[in-house]
């Protein structure tokens, strides 16, 4: 089942753009920004003066229809082509990494659970990965996401793959079941666009605005605006994922970017065993309502740090 695409090509050579919407079907801001963007193409509002640019308004559409986050596993977690496809969102793998493996840039737009503003979450294979990521204008962006979240084994580098994982991933791809294996050959750069809280009024706005900014970093379409940056971004480096083991509750209602003091408590499961946290730091996206009994992430936590990451061509799979 081939997933909805539009493309637009202009006759000049230059970067081939992706932009996806709704790879968690109930986060449905950047279909919304895609949709528009799409018919002021068609109307000849906006031309694409350079390269191409792929649109794929729903990634999931059957977690969209029904407004899930995903239908029968995380879309955005396990990302590669699998020979035999068992769940319905195996099936879209296929497709999607189609469209992945002929990106040279990435842009792909989600919201979340937590209240909070827009902030992207960032690779730092290269200082062009880094440069495109400031180029959006964001305030926030979240870094070391690979690091936090996987450990050295490749099993785990291939749980994690989502999106940009993918798209920035050199090399073999897990086996199929006869033994061959796929090897991908280009890698892009990618950046995880988060708008906002799901019911942010300003989420389809922000995704808007901020793919104009990609377009316009590329010397993709032209603008008479001024589109640079007033301030400078805040840097926040993911040291840890805490995955909610047991039933439990947080001690307080806290939100992404909740600063936090080294030992101070976290959450509580209900046996009594304290989380706290590592050192001083920032809680990123905490989500009180995660699900044990899935052993979802109930918040990551982060550094900030003043500078851009540092430039290193080191791949996560070296790691
Ligand atoms: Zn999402």
């Amino acid at each position: 089942m081939p997933i909805k695409k539009n493309v637009y090509q202009s006759t000049r050579k230059g970067p081939h753009l992706v932009v996806i919407g709704a790879i968690h079907g109930n986060e449905k801001c950047g279909t919304q920004a895609i949709e528009k963007i799409i018919t002021e193409i068609e109307s000849g509002q906006i031309t694409i003066d350079k390269g191409s640019v792929t649109f794929i308004p729903i990634a999931n559409p059957q977690a969209y229809d029904k407004h899930v986050r995903f239908v029968e596993r995380n879309l955005n977690r396990c990302l590669y082509p699998k020979d035999k496809p068992v769940s319905y969102e195996d099936h879209l793998d296929t497709d999607l990494c189609a469209e992945l493996d002929n990106a040279d840039i990435l842009l792909d737009i989600h919201s979340y659970h937590t209240n909070g503003g827009a902030f992207g979450f960032i690779g730092t294979t290269s200082q062009a990965e880094i440069d495109y990521a400031i180029a959006l204008g964001l305030k926030h962006y979240v870094y070391g996401w690979s690091e936090a979240f996987s450990n050295d084994t490749p099993s785990n580098i291939f749980d994690s793959m989502g999106t940009t994982e993918y798209t920035r991933h050199i090399g073999n791809l897990p086996a199929l079941s006869d033994g061959t294996i796929t090897h991908k050959g280009k890698g892009g750069i990618a950046i995880t666009l988060e708008c906002g809280q799901h019911d942010n009024p300003d989420n389809a706005a922000i995704a808007y605005d901020t793919i104009i900014k990609a377009l316009i970093h590329l010397g993709m379409i032209k603008s008479d605006e001024d589109h640079n940056r007033t301030e400078p971004p805040i840097f926040i480096q993911m040291q840890t994922v805490f995955i909610k083991e047991k039933p439990g509750r947080f001690v307080q209602d806290w939100g992404h970017c909740d600063t936090v003091q080294k030992g101070q408590t976290i959450a509580i499961y209900d046996d009594g065993e304290e989380v706290r946290a590592p050192e001083d730091g920032l809680l990123v996206l905490p989500y009180a309502r995660s699900d044990h009994s899935k052993r979802e992430e109930w918040f990551y936590f982060g550094k900030q740090t003043d500078s851009p990451p540092p430039k290193t061509q080191q791949s996560r799979n070296k790691k």
